[in-house]
């Protein structure tokens, strides 16, 4: 394992980190957890291979792309996360000249996803990753509208069972003393694993070290709170393509302050997202009381036409079997009225 994509201490990973899971949601003030792993991207380094791409791809069996992970033309076109594709990585310009960024979840410290989602579908985890359990997920997609960096995305295409997709930080490998996969992957040594604030302290020091190289900020510091994934750049942030108009302020403090403008509706969050649920819910059961109203209906209509055209043939069978009694019995009234005039004739010519 290289040093310069590993910082930090896997050994006991798995043990140490999971035991207990907060939830960071909720509007109280939360710092992170203190020996939570992140990743420092440096665009300096990147050279916009995807190959951290085909590394995420593979990692979480999603399925392939149209075009091979080798086919950079994709990289003319500005790319977002999808819900089979958990990273991309964008190229942008500056003085003429290629830089790229990967895009990803950025593990929040104080997730707007998990501060939106009132059925707890997300958490921040001890390992610094924010999860996602699906099966609390009840699709309302709040945490997509949340999120400011505009990650998870939705099986839109799965009308079952559709889930919110975005990238789980490897958590399942860091808890098995892995480096997530794109961070194996990386050729150039422009994702570095470890603890945050190791990260934290590699980033000032390449920023110190070598101020012509880069921009003095490390994105992902402050950002929102802070993330787990860390930006260092050596051109401005907004050149690829990172909003720096978010500010230092944690979502759910930004969630209390825009509803404190009301002071009546403070605390009144969960209430108004459970009862925009309940709605939404109550809409669907009505919409399916419908469907089965509908369904019903057309099931009588047919059932009543079918006994229609039953009677009827009945009605045609009865008359065809009427006619055919009434024709045998003419028939056989004429064949009758035949061989008595025939007798008649033969007893006549005996006379
Ligand atoms: S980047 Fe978006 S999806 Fe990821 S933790 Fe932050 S708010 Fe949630
Ligand atoms: S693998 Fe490394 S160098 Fe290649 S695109 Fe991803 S981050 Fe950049």
């Amino acid at each position: 394992m290289k040093r310069r994509t590993f910082i930090g201490i896997l050994a006991g990973a798995g043990a140490s980190l999971a035991t207990g899971t907060a939830g960071a949601a909720g509007n109280h003030h939360f710092t992170g957890y203190p020996d939570s792993y992140g990743v420092l991207f440096d665009s300096t380094k990147c050279i916009g291979c995807r190959k951290c791409e085909a590394a995420c791809n593979a990692v979480n069996e999603l399925p392939k792309p149209e075009l091979p992970f080798d086919d950079l033309s994709v990289l003319e076109k500005r790319r977002r996360t999808h819900h089979d594709t958990f990273t991309v990585v964008n190229k942008y310009e500056y003085n003429g000249k290629p830089v790229f960024r990967k895009i990803q979840c950025n593990h929040c410290q104080e997730p707007a996803c998990a501060s939106a989602c009132f059925v707890g579908a997300f958490k921040k985890e001890p390992t610094g990753a924010v999860s996602y359990d699906a099966s609390r997920c009840v699709g309302c997609r709040y945490c997509m509208i949340a999120c400011p960096f505009e990650i998870p995305t939705y099986e839109y295409h799965d009308p079952i069972t559709p889930r919110v997709r975005k990238c789980t930080m490897c958590q399942p490998r860091i808890l098995e003393g892995k480096l997530p996969g794109c961070v194996e992957a990386c050729p150039k040594g422009a994702l570095v694993f470890g603890h945050r604030d190791e990260l934290l302290q590699i980033a000032r020091e390449r920023i110190r070290k070598h101020p012509e190289l880069y921009v003095n900020h490390i994105y992902g510091e402050q950002e929102m709170g802070g993330t787990n994934w860390l930006y260092i750049s050596g051109v401005p942030f907004e050149i690829l393509g990172m909003r720096e108009d978010l500010g230092i302020t944690p979502a759910p403090q930004l969630t209390t302050g825009a509803l404190s403008v009301v002071p009546a509706v403070v605390g009144l969050w969960p209430m108004f997202l459970t009862g925009a649920y309940a709605i939404t819910k109550r809409k669907e059961k009505i919409a399916a009381e419908e469907r089965a109203h509908a369904v019903q209906k057309a099931v009588a209509e047919a059932e009543a036409e079918a006994a229609k055209k039953l009677a009827a043939a009945l009605e045609k069978a009865e008359r065809e079997k009427q006619a055919a009694i009434d024709r045998e019995v003419k028939k056989a009234l004429k064949e009758a009225e035949e061989a008595r005039k025939k007798a008649e004739a033969a007893s006549e010519g005996e006379e």
